[in-house]
Formats: C-alpha cells, structure tokens, sequence
C-alpha cells in the first residue's frame, strides 16, 4: 500500500495522496483506494503516474493526472482535510448482543480438524439449568439498551443435550418479553441427531439451523466420522434432506483439508439441496497443539484457480445479465464479501464481533471472546455468576493497532482477520498468519477488478435483481 507522498514532492505539496493499490489483472490496470474502499480500472497512463509515485520517483503531475487522481479520490487538498479526531473506543464498548451458548462439551464425531479437542474444549460436561439460565440473564443485562438479541447453541453437537435447548429456549423468551426485548435463537448441528422432534421444534422456534457437512461420501466419511472410526455420510444425508424439506432455506458449511477442490465440494452441497454454502480451510487447533496442516488448504493453487474462475464468471454472467446464474454463483461465493464491500464502499474495524458483541459461554458459566476459544484460559474474560468482563485487549481495532495490518490495502476488508485462527497459527490474536494474508489480499484485488469494470448500469441490475442489496443511505443510523 503506498502512504502519503506530500512531503516528497514539492508541486504537490498542498495536496495529499491517499493510501492506494495499484495492480494488473489480465491486461487492465486497477487500482484500490484504500480509504474510499472504492475500486476503479484505469488507464495505462494514469497506472503509469501511480507507478512513479509508488517508487517515490515523480516530482510534478501534469493537469490530466491531478484530475485523474482527483476522480479517482486519491488526491485531496491537504488545506481541506478535516482534522483528525481519534476516538477512544475503549470508552465505549460495545455491548454483548449475541451468545453462543455451549449445551454440552461433548461430541458423537470425531473430525479430524476439530479445533475443540474432539468436541471436549478442554473440561468437557454438559450445560445445568442453573448456568443457563444465569447466562441468558448475563446476557440480559450485558446487551443494556440494545433490544434485539441472539443465543446460539454451540458444542461439542448441541442436539447431544436437546433437552436443555428446549428449556433456555422458554425462559429467554419468556424474560426478553417481560423486558420488551426481542430474542433469535441459531444453532450449528452435524445433523447426526436430527429427528422429527428436532425438526419440528427448529421450525416452530425458527432457530437458524447451521448444517456442518463435508459435501461428497468419501469426504465426509473421511474428515467426519463417528467416535467409532465409522463414517458418517450414510447415517447423516436423509437428516438433512428432512430438514432441508422443513426448513429449505438452511445454509451448508463444509470445511476442506490439504488440496481438496472447493469446487468439488460447493458442488455437492448445492447437489444435496443446501441453497446456500460456505467452504473454508481447516482451523489449526488451538486445543490439541498440532502443527499447522492447514496452511496448503488456504495456500494451494486450487483456492487461488477457483477465485479467479469466480471472478471470470461474474463478469460473465453480469455481461450476459444471466441473473438466475449469478443467484446460484452468489450462494457459493468466495468473493461475495469482499464485492459487498466495494461496492458498498464500506469499512470494517473489525473482522467478526468475538469479545465486542458477540460472546461465548461454557458449561461452567466461563466467557469467552468467541466459541472457538472455550477452554482456553488466557482468553477467558469472566463468568457470568460474577462481576466485570475483562476484554479491553479485543475491542482493539486491528486496522490500527496491528502494524502490519495498518499498513495492509485490506485492511478494511480483512481487519485483521479471524483471531482463533491468528491464535492457532502465530501463537497470537493479534499476528495474523501470511497465508491467510495472501488469500484475503487476492480476494479483494480479484473483487476489485470485477467492480472496476461495472458501470452504473451493471450495478443498478445488480440490486434491482437483488444479487447484492442497495448502498445503505449515508443518513441512516
Ligand atoms: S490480517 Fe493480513 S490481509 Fe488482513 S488486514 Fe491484516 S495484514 Fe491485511
Ligand atoms: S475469532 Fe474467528 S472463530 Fe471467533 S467469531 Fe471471530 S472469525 Fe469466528
């Protein structure tokens, strides 16, 4: 990313370049506007300019490239700049809105990249009536002013402990009532359980089912298999078809090891019937303390091929205005995110809520930053039968205090990305691991280059076809 250049260039001393991207992608030159989080193509000879500013070499712009890189944002008169107001957000943390709520710390399978010591995270145990309800008052009090709130079920599998679900869903709704407050409830199953009852009771409370599920037989077989060694495919795709009849708007979540296609994968979910899919690499277990075997899954050729077939498809199918195509593309894309985030120009402090909004709570009432943490004492920040939470470290943006994120173009795509996964593989939350920098550094330059090329139109069928919801008014809040 290149930073200012005012004090090096002396015609351009009363102007000021913003931090910016420039690269090339099949013949056409982009370039990021890393504030604007804006994308645009440009030409040879402005790609040019930017060129000579990045290697410091160019001591005065002639008028066509001032007015290109003022429509570009990337210019701006310094004498204007309002001045800069560094917000203390320690003084305002953000109130815990969302729980994840562990029902039991036990497992029926044992995947072989379970980050959760095969579902134990550590102590291990189920989830007491007493700490339930503890917890939802927690949370209760936690979220203040906020009235909308979410618990999701996690585990070890939650459905192990089905009875305790059915009871925190009756209380939280009946205390969130006498409040005035507003409750949702979402679960992530392996679906080994899923029964009648179950299905009916996910229905009728309209919990956000989350199906955890490798895609094809011999994967699943073999990455998710029974406590026993037995794989579990078999027992497990009926489930999901049931649920998927009750509830067919439930998304699929595979995870891939080593150098497995995600195609392949996306493919077989959307074979399954899930309408929605998410595939990402395995996360280093921070539990079991192995060494990191996940790094070709996010590094490998066939992640990075598969991106930039993506990203021909878009342009593509927005080409051939196949709005039916781009629905389908859009439920398994790996680019989605990053094209929401352009096109909406919008910038993220922070990569995910854990120790913000979003909490995680043990069977022993302990909190956590996040689910994927339970169990790990040195991010414990409390309990909920006492008082005080300890998180000032989490509610640190990355994008500026994280000296290789601060200085990252994508920064405000990726802020600083997953922190377990940080954890598993640097040893801290907040050293983030190269490939996965990589990987979310190609993600944006290829969503980049496919917003760089829409016009207006494009973008108004877009929205119009509700492939991506409209840019929110600036004005509402
Ligand atoms: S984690 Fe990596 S890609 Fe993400 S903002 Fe930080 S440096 Fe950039
Ligand atoms: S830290 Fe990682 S695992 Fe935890 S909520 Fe954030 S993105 Fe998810």
């Amino acid at each position: 990313m290149t930073e200012s250049k005012e004090q090096q260039n002396p015609t351009m001393a009363a102007y000021l370049i913003k931090p910016y991207h420039l690269f090339h992608h099949q013949g056409r030159s982009y370039v990021i506007n890393v504030e604007g989080m804006s994308a645009s193509t440009i030409d040879a000879a402005t790609a040019e300019v930017l060129q000579q500013i990045t290697s410091g070499e160019i001591l005065s712009l002639d008028s066509g490239a001032e007015d290109h890189l003022k429509k570009l944002g990337l210019l701006v008169d310094v004498s204007k700049q309002p001045p800069k107001v560094k917000k203390d957000i320690n003084k305002d943390p953000m109130p815990v809105v969302n729980l994840s709520l562990f029902l039991t710390q036990s497992c029926n399978l044992k995947c072989v990249y379970c980050y959760g010591d095969e579902g134990k995270y550590g102590s291990g145990g189920n989830l007491d009536e007493k700490t339930a309800f503890q917890a939802v008052d927690w949370l209760l009090e936690q979220s203040g002013k906020i009235k909308k709130l979410h618990i999701g079920f996690f585990g070890g599998e939650p459905f192990l402990n089905f009875p305790m679900m059915k009871t925190v869903v009756e209380y939280a709704r009946n205390r969130v009532q006498e409040l005035g407050k507003d409750i949702e409830f979402n679960t992530t199953t392996n679906a080994t359980l899923l029964g009648d009852e179950q299905i009916a009771f996910i229905k009728e409370h309209k919990i956000r089912v989350m199906v955890s599920f490798d895609g094809t037989k011999e994967l699943q077989d073999a990455q998710r298999p029974f406590a026993n060694g037995q794989g579990s495919y078999d027992n497990t795709l009926p489930r999901i078809k049931k649920l998927l009849e009750a509830v067919p708007a439930t998304p699929g979540h595979a995870v891939i090891v080593g150098a497995t296609d995600p195609k392949i994968v996306k493919d077989a979910m959307q074979e399954i019937g899930f309408a929605e899919v998410s595939v990402v690499p395995a996360s280093q277990s921070l539990l079991a303390g192995e060494p990191d075997t996940t790094q070709s899954a996010r590094d490998t050729q066939e992640t990075f091929q598969s991106l930039e077939q993506e990203a021909d498809t878009w342009i593509d199918l927005v080409g051939k205005r196949d709005d039916e195509s781009l629905k389908k593309l859009k439920n398994k894309s790996g680019l989605y995110h990053a094209l929401l985030t352009l096109l909406h120009n919008s910038k993220q402090r922070h990569a995910c809520g854990a120790g913000l909004g979003l909490a995680a709570v043990s069977c022993a009432g302990d909190i956590y930053l996040c689910h994927r943490f339970v169990g790990r004492d040195e991010y414990k920040m409390g309990n909920v039968f006492e008082k005080g939470l300890n998180r000032e470290e989490y509610l640190k943006s990355p994008t500026t205090e994280s000296a290789v994120c601060a200085a990252c173009f994508a920064k405000y795509y990726c802020a600083g990305g997953c922190k377990h996964d940080n954890a598993g593989s640097c040893g801290s939350i907040a050293t983030p691991a190269e490939d996965i920098c990589r990987l979310k550094c190609r993600e944006l330059e290829l969503a980049a280059s496919i917003v760089g090329r829409l016009g207006i139109e494009e973008r108004a069928f877009l929205v119009k076809q509700d492939i991506f919801p409209p840019k929110p008014c600036p004005l509402d809040f």
